[in-house]
């Protein structure tokens, strides 16, 4: 088997959070600690799924404040590293209560919506969509103001655990970008840097709906959802009485862009998709995994089940996204999970580097996996929910609109 060029970060007789404060310490800016709710690997999201009751989840998703009241799963860091792939999850849920499946399948075919739109649109999709402002505008005070309790609380919840339930997600975008009028690139980095299950695709399509980019209307949050979804929250807020979310601000609707053609008609929609059945060019070495397929039902990990594992953290993508020590610490103790399975090698440097030492992978639905798919070995196909076709992404109802039943 040939060497790998790229050094190696060594795994064995250590912990995540030692990995992470000895090699990795200079990508991540805050001190080094892990998530007290959440814990990565493959056992943890087993664990997981396995305790999922979403008995009552179309009524209580949208729940914030106090977390005994939320319906959401907290399945999103799992889903985001294909520990949990949505195939798997939409079956879990198949006798569930109704009302709650098919809302809870909703949300999973949103994730899928985000995934379609990066595959298609890649980096264009940090461009508004059909309607917006530039996303890079500069503005002149901070607009999470942390006197007011429903921005301060969902940041030091985001700060201290890497995760936030969708409501609080849409408060603090729409606070940043609609009642705050900054552009949302530097928030969205913020949560990237945050969140657990923070992904370019669902990131930024979150991002993109807060501000109203698919239909001119963004998204503003007021008073009145905080006092519903936190019952208590304002009472104890130092501007409970001088409420700058009091009245809704009748936001300005966004002026149309000219849109990418591609949200309207994907040109090369296999290439988008990537490979129906796997494609064997070479025998493989090694299987390659990448961020997107961590989990044990990654295709080329179950393909090849006698090949060692590799994994690339790439120096120069952790240094300009300085991402917080519970996110790597997530992902070393998913390697140190599967290490305990599979001999698993963990390098610092572009997974491109990897791939000419005769990889088995998994298509990846991000444009960062493009320059990787024409020199893998064997390429295997990527666990779609629904494999995208041409038709339209200009709004998550057009694309349901066009597509048939999942699973
Ligand atoms: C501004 C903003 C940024 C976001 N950034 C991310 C991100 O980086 N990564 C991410 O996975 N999700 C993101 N979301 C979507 C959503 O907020 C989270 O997926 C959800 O809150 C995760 O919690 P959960 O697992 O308990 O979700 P549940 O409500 O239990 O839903 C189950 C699963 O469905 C998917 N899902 C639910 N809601 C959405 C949604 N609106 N869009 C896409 N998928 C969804 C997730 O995979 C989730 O785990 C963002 C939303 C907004 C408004």
């Amino acid at each position: 088997m040939p060497p790998l060029d790229l050094p190696a970060v060594p795994l064995t007789g250590r912990s995540a959070a030692e990995i992470v404060a000895t090699e990795l310490a200079s990508f991540s800016g805050d001190p080094v600690a892990g998530s007290p709710a959440f814990r990565g690997g493959q056992e943890a999201a087993d664990a997981v799924l396995a305790h999922l009751d979403i008995t009552g989840y179309a009524a209580t998703r949208n729940e914030v404040w106090p977390p005994q009241r939320r319906g959401a799963s907290g399945l999103s860091p799992f889903i985001r590293h294909g520990l949990l792939t949505l195939p798997r999850v939409w079956e879990h849920v198949a006798t569930a209560p109704r009302a709650d499946r098919e809302k809870f399948r909703d949300e999973l075919m949103w994730q899928e919506y985000s995934r379609h739109l990066y595959a298609r649109l890649g980096r264009s999709l940090r461009q508004p969509l059909r309607y917006g402002v530039d996303p890079a505008s500069a503005w002149t005070h901070d607009p999470w103001d942390r006197r007011m309790a429903c921005i301060d609380l969902p940041l030091q919840e985001l700060a201290d655990t890497g995760w936030l339930v969708n409501q609080t997600r849409m408060w603090l975008a729409s606070q940043w970008t609609v009642r705050g009028g900054a552009g949302w690139r530097a928030g969205a980095a913020h949560f990237h840097r945050h969140l657990l299950d923070g992904s370019h695709a669902a990131n930024l399509a979150g991002w993109q709906w807060t501000v109203g980019s698919a239909t001119g209307r963004p998204y503003a949050f007021g008073r009145w959802q905080v006092e519903r979804r936190a019952p208590g929250l304002c009472q104890g807020c130092a501007l409970r009485r001088a409420c700058p979310i009091a009245s809704d601000p009748a936001p300005l609707p966004a002026p149309p862009v000219d849109p990418d053609p591609r949200l309207r008609r994907d040109p090369d929609p296999r290439l988008t998709a990537g490979p129906l059945t796997p494609v064997h060019r070479r025998r493989p070495e090694r299987v390659l995994l990448t961020m997107e397929s961590l989990g044990d039902d990654d295709p080329a990990l179950c393909a090849h089940p006698d090949l060692p594992v590799v994994v690339a953290l790439d120096p120069a993508l952790l240094t300009a996204w300085q991402l917080s020590s519970k996110r790597l610490i997530f992902w070393l103790e998913t390697l140190l999970d599967l290490a305990a399975r599979r001999p698993v090698s963990l390098h610092l440097g572009p997974a491109r580097a990897l791939v000419d030492a005769e990889v088995a992978v998994t298509f990846a639905p991000v444009p960062g996996f493009t320059p990787l798919a024409a020199g893998a070995a064997v390429l295997h196909p990527w666990p779609w929910l629904v494999r995208p076709g041409p038709g339209p992404l200009t709004s998550f109802t057009a694309w349901r609109r066009g597509l048939g039943t999942p699973g």
